[in-house]
């Protein structure tokens, strides 16, 4: 028998607060989730910053990826099986693919990714396909199976119904987030019958469709990732803590570029800052690691670097105030101004963030995110695409809401032992 088909002796089990058990019957997706780089994303937070809002928002991209890894199951194991246009070759394929999808996540990745200039999904191939225990793992199955993964993941892959099981408007990768991350934040949003949802699933040759009974099961899905974007995603509270976040790191690397000596030096950061990045180094990094600097960095000499990490560690956050670039560009200039002659760095602590979500679209080609749409099929064997059908998702179909917030320190700017009448100018600007 083969490495590919191997099954364990005898089936293991993960308890799960959101699926109740995840089930592993399959040698491969055994051994990956003993991979040192699977492991890893135990020390990546799901959601970055946000546990400083909401705090039990703590969980793990290992958490999300076996979480993603079971839907997948189930939607092959208890759906899909035995129906024609399904290929049982693919499962393994799918499984590994679905475990895998977020491996290349690095700690607080929004900000490192921006700071940094680099693509966390440049890191998911370069695992899979590189000198890791992944790729002997992956390449054990079949010496061209860790790239047929990686293509699935990338969306490359011609095996279409495979990707969109992973990567569609309605994947298990959004199913899992939503509930997961709704279930650790506490907050009652993001909760949608997913069992319906699975139930009537069905395989075609380039996609998943769902059967028309299964419409309002829909409906509430996209709902529920609408109010979870703007509930929770977007919260100006953790936006606020990935402003400071972000720089930091800039911060850091400026401090770095002009030859700046730290206190301890942060090795961890060098090849970043060199934008000179490799596998090796990069594995090593994580959210402990991260934290270990921005600890030891409050001690630092260089005051803005000192007291943003104060800040980050603390929860001392930046206050924000609702800000409108297109009509408020000159209020921003004159802010910036006034900073400068109060002494505040404007780079640091005058900062513009925009959130921006299209909670379903049909057909945008060019479109940053280009999804699939979703696809009804119905009693006469056609298939019609939803907001076709729905009336509550054509009416929010391609509509883009972006929100624009400015921050600041305000405990710098109330504080009137230096520069009060400046500080009074701002105030007045931003309250204005
Ligand atoms: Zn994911």
């Amino acid at each position: 028998m083969g490495y590919s088909v191997e099954k364990l002796s005898e089936e293991k089990v993960f308890k799960d607060p959101v699926h109740r058990y995840i089930h592993v019957r399959d040698r491969v997706i055994w051994d990956l989730i003993g991979t040192k780089e699977f492991q890893r994303l135990r020390r990546i937070r799901q959601l970055g910053t946000t546990f400083l809002t909401f705090h039990g928002a703590e969980h793990s991209r290992f958490n999300h990826s076996l979480g993603v890894y079971e839907i997948v199951r189930r939607i092959i194991d208890d759906v899909f099986a035995g129906r024609p246009e399904w290929n049982d070759e693919d499962r393994l394929l799918a499984l590994c693919a679905a475990l895998l999808h977020d491996l290349g996540h690095g700690p607080f990745s929004h900000s490192f990714e921006k700071v940094f200039e680099f693509d966390h999904e440049d890191f998911t191939r370069a695992i899979i396909l590189g000198n890791t225990e992944v790729n002997k793992v992956l390449a054990k199955a079949g010496a061209d199976f860790p790239e047929k993964v990686a293509e699935v993941i990338a969306k490359t892959s011609g095996k279409k119904l495979v990707i969109s099981l992973i990567s569609s408007q309605i994947d298990a990768d959004r199913m899992d987030y939503l509930q997961r991350d709704a279930y650790y934040t506490g907050v009652s949003y993001g909760h949608f019958d997913m069992e319906r949802i699975l139930r009537v699933m069905r395989p075609r040759e380039d996609q998943v469709v769902i059967k028309k009974s299964g419409m309002h099961a829909v409906e509430d899905y996209i709902m529920s990732r609408y109010q979870m974007y703007w509930q929770v995603y977007f919260h100006p509270v953790s936006r606020s803590a990935e402003v400071i976040l972000s720089k930091i790191l800039h911060r850091a690397k400026d401090l770095y570029e002009h030859q700046y000596t730290f206190k301890h030096e942060p090795h961890h950061f060098y090849s970043f800052f060199h934008d000179n990045v490799t596998l090796e180094d990069y594995v090593k990094l994580d959210e402990s690691v991260i934290l270990y600097y921005f600890q030891i960095w409050q001690d630092e000499d260089d005051a803005i670097l000192r007291d943003l990490c104060r800040r980050f560690m603390n929860r001392s956050l930046f206050k924000y105030a609702e800000f409108d670039p297109a009509k408020e560009y000159k209020k921003l200039a004159e802010l910036t101004a006034l900073f400068k002659k109060a002494g505040i760095d404007p780079e640091y602590y005058l900062v513009v963030d925009s959130s921006s979500d299209l909670p379903y679209d049909f057909y945008r080609p060019g479109e940053e995110e280009e999804r699939l749409p979703i696809h009804l099929l119905m009693s006469n064997g056609d298939l019609k695409e939803l907001s076709r059908e729905s009336e509550i998702v054509d009416a929010i179909s391609g509509k883009r809401r972006t929100d624009h917030k400015l921050y600041f320190p305000a405990d710098f700017i109330y504080d009137d032992s230096s520069k009060k009448n400046l500080k009074k100018q701002i105030r007045s600007l931003l309250e204005g």
